[in-house]
């Protein structure tokens, strides 16, 4: 496959750009660098980049895209916010009809608000809870990525590990003074955090099931001691599900393990692709958000027509029968058909699924927490992300990330995926 045409359009961007790219992820840094492929089309599980190479898209831009690019019914949506105006500045109905379409999907919400972006979303229920609780402390759980705001950036996930920088510069240590860290799926730390910082933590920030450093799912009982304890200590249970909103089924995950977290950031997939956060909780708790209480946000794109309607477009199809039983269905044979050729090779590798997300972990034998993940082989992804290009597969550059599927993906995709999968490995098995 050749690329030139990226090239000279990554050499141009890097003139302007910082990096050449608008989120150090899409960078290439940690696959062996050079030039990001510039893609100039997306019709439902493919791209095509502007060299004319077609490809099959796991990257569904880190999640949100769950239809596919350019699906007819939120083309559509968004076709007709164009003609009618895609900012006001005013409530809408569209407003009222989405809040109530996240309500019925997660009980939790009693009160919802839209903003613009998972971190903005994040963030926010990090606010209302100190003001909620009077507190200023924060438990999160190592790896797990909530946005690039100063609270969240310490251990957190894909960007920063792959970029090494796992806390960045610029954000004050006092603000990261205020931030606990904990393994993920360790009730033991977990409990010691919360006795060594008794009548202190506001809120622990939990991804459900981890999405950053690849898809990990919670031991039994994990969420639902991690409720209980929180509870008892006088803190809120945040949920960020920015990624697991919409994915795995329409509930969202607090419907998979049938918690009630006390609030609930989500982005991603209930944007129909069009940049959306939305957070919601709680009516006592939401009503610390000005204007009714003193926790202030605010948002001159919050709820935009546009977004709204990509949005409520989006769940549409996602409320179709049968969707998340396909994404099941494609995923798990997604899933056997790389383990068999990784096997066939002698490619060691581990699987982690759920529904039709999984990651790919090269050199271990199980990834149940952010250090085995870490300890997973970078060099063996880089070798087998370029193959799998150059074999028109587009997957995340990045070790930590997940391969998403979409609801336009096809048997034969999967089939194909697979070969080109066992042509990857045969490579790697060579050297
Ligand atoms: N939380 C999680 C779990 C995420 O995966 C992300 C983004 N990858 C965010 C928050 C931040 O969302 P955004 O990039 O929309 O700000």
């Amino acid at each position: 496959m050749k690329f030139t045409n990226s090239e000279k359009l990554h050499q141009e961007a890097l003139q302007h750009i910082v990096g050449g790219v608008n989120s150090p992820s899409r960078s290439y840094k940690a696959v062996g660098g050079g030039s990001p492929v510039y893609m100039k089309r997306g019709q439902g599980a493919y791209f095509w980049d502007v060299d004319d190479n077609k490809y099959i898209d796991y990257l569904a831009a880190y999640g949100p895209i769950i239809t596919g690019h350019a699906h007819p019914h939120i083309a559509k949506a968004i076709a007709e916010a164009a003609t009618t105006g895609v900012l006001y500045g005013t409530p809408t109905e569209l407003e009222n009809t989405f809040a109530k379409m996240l309500k019925e999907a997660m009980p939790s919400l009693e009160k919802v608000r839209f903003n613009n972006s998972g971190t903005e979303a994040v963030m926010t229920t990090i606010r209302v809870a100190r003001a909620y609780t009077n507190r200023t402390k924060i438990i999160k759980f190592a790896g797990c990525y909530h946005g690039h705001f100063d609270a969240v950036l310490v251990e957190a996930g894909s960007g920063p590990s792959t970029l090494g920088t796992p806390d960045s510069a610029g954000v004050p240590a006092s603000s990261a003074a205020e931030v606990i860290t904990v393994p993920f799926n360790d009730l033991n730390a977990f409990k010691q955090a919360l006795h060594r910082w008794e009548g202190e933590i506001a809120a622990v920030l939990v991804e459900p099931i981890v999405g950053n450093f690849g898809i990990v799912e919670p031991f039994e009982g994990f969420l639902q001691e991690v409720n209980e304890l929180t509870h008892r200590a006088g803190a809120l249970v945040i949920y960020d599900e920015v990624i697991t909103a919409f994915r795995f089924t329409y509930g969202s995950a607090q419907q998979i393990y049938n918690i009630e977290p006390d609030l609930t950031a989500m982005g991603k997939i209930i944007g129909g692709g069009l940049p959306i956060g939305a957070y919601g909780g709680r009516k006592d708790i939401m009503e610390q958000v000005a204007p009714l209480g003193p926790a202030y946000q605010a948002g001159t794109m919050s709820g935009n027509p546009a977004s709204m309607a990509a949005g409520i477009a989006c769940l549409e199809v996602l409320q179709e029968d049968g969707v998340y039983e396909e994404l099941e269905r494609l995923g798990k044979r997604l899933e056997e058909g790389i383990l068999e050729k990784a096997e066939e090779f002698g490619i060691h590798i581990t699987i982690n699924r759920l529904c039709g997300a999984l990651t790919v972990y090269f050199g271990v034998d199980k990834v149940t927490n952010y250090s085995e993940a870490d300890a997973s082989d970078g060099e063996a992804f880089a070798t087998f992300f370029q193959l799998m290009l150059n074999e028109g597969i587009n997957l995340a550059p990045s070790k930590y990330e997940a391969w998403f599927l979409t609801t336009e993906h096809t048997d034969s995709d999967i089939e194909n995926t697979i070969d080109a999968a066992g042509r990857a490995f045969a490579k790697m098995a060579e050297k």
